[in-house]
């Protein structure tokens, strides 16, 4: 999965038309004042940082600046942020346009219909994920016929747009359409999708590129891809290690019990924050490496949810109490346990030696991992 950011989003819907804000990239605060002074950035104008990771406008990772001096201000604030694990090296100047509306658009590819989905709502924005189902348009695109004149006209309609405006519409959604196309995308997202008079402009870009497809596309090597740090490091050393946006820590073997597991923690309220999946080890050092790499992303509490078949529960065991002793106590974190299967009893000792129980019920130990995250959260910590 090729994630480009939204200044390389916005070169690539710059070369099929789509309309855009005038806009330049920087990346340092001297730089970015000088973008506005020269005129190539209109004031007043937006800075946004460029991260992967969406919800910018809500964490302070958008800002907007009326002279030079308040965009060398704004970029070197944005610069200097670390946004959901990711440090920020580049901002994107952009004149700031004045909306009249902020409207949603993509077009994804739906995995069970098969088929491209024209995605449209009213309420942009936001999050999609936190728009109500009712105000969000789902129109299914034949792959080889493209866009019919009737499903634009469904799309004007579901985002409240006529005369000139749906006109532009038309003419967007052509664009986009060619870009999810012949770039290969399995996601093109435009939120918002700013109606300015009777314009549509693009104020922001989200494209992700098909991983079959980048040989295609040689242009797209070179833009790295979305791991954090810590996920970079696990991905050296060979490490099933994904960050999330929560908090709690999971360990689990496989697959389709690290994902079970996550699930079930959110059902009890808990927000998964990194995930270990320790697959098939037999080897305790590399159980070690695994948790001290996942107490580096520290986390409120961890739940180690291991069910032993080619991995022995005293493997995990052994592993796990010798990462505890080189976690210096001031980072430690409350730690909940349930192995089961090959090796039990032997995995359940070695950890009640070290002070840890291992519970039998999976909803008592999720119920156990929500609480104590809850309370490492509020400083009454125990400890790992
Ligand atoms: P995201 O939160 O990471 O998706 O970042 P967006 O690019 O969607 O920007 C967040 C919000 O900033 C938008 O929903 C707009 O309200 C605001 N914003 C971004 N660009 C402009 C702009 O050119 N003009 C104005 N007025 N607001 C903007
Ligand atoms: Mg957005």
């Amino acid at each position: 999965m090729v994630k480009l950011a939204e200044w390389q989003g916005k070169e690539v819907f710059r070369k099929y038309g789509v309309p855009l804000p005038i806009g330049k990239t920087a990346t340092g605060p001297e730089e970015a004042a000088a973008a506005t002074r020269d005129g190539s950035v209109p004031l007043p104008c937006v800075v946004k940082a460029q991260v992967l990771a969406g919800g910018r406008g809500k964490g302070g990772a958008v800002r907007f600046a009326n002279t030079p001096e308040e965009a060398r201000a704004a970029a070197a604030a944005i610069l200097a942020m670390e946004f959901k694990g990711e440090r920020v090296r580049t901002v994107l100047l952009e004149q700031k346009l004045p909306i009249d509306q902020e409207l949603y658009l993509s077009i994804a590819l739906d995995r069970s219909r098969r088929v491209p989905v024209l995605i449209v709502s009213a309420q942009g924005g936001v999050e999609i994920e936190n728009v109500a189902d009712e105000a969000i348009v789902r129109i299914p695109i034949h792959p080889f016929a493209g866009l019919a004149a009737y499903e634009k006209r469904q799309a004007a309609r579901a985002l409240g747009v006529s005369g000139a405006t749906a006109k532009s519409l038309d003419a967007l959604l052509e664009s986009l359409w060619r870009v999810f196309v012949a770039e290969d995308a399995e996601l093109v997202e435009v939120n918002p999708l700013a109606r300015v008079g009777e314009r549509l402009v693009a104020l922001d870009a989200k494209v992700i590129i098909e991983d079959d497809a980048a040989f295609r596309h040689p242009q797209y090597a070179e833009v790295r891809d979305d791991r954090t740090p810590l996920e970079e490091i696990a991905r050296e050393k060979e490490i099933a290690f994904v960050q999330l946006d929560g908090d709690i820590g999971v360990i689990a073997n496989g697959a389709g019990l690290t994902m079970a597991t996550l699930d079930v923690l959110q059902q009890f309220g808990g927000r998964p924050g990194v995930f270990l999946d320790l697959g098939g080890t037999d080897d305790p050092k590399k159980v070690t490496e695994a948790f001290l790499l996942m107490a580096q992303a520290k986390p409120s509490a961890v739940f180690l949810n291991i069910f032993g078949g080619v991995t022995r529960c005293d493997t995990v065991a052994t592993g796990l109490v010798e990462a505890i002793k080189q976690v210096p106590p001031a980072e430690r974190f409350p730690l909940v346990a349930r192995i089961r299967g090959n090796n039990e009893a032997e995995g359940v000792a070695i950890l009640r030696q070290a002070g840890i129980t291992s519970l039998k019920d999976l909803k008592e130990s999720v119920v156990a991992a929500v609480a104590a995250s809850q309370s490492s959260k509020t400083g009454h910590g125990g400890t790992a």
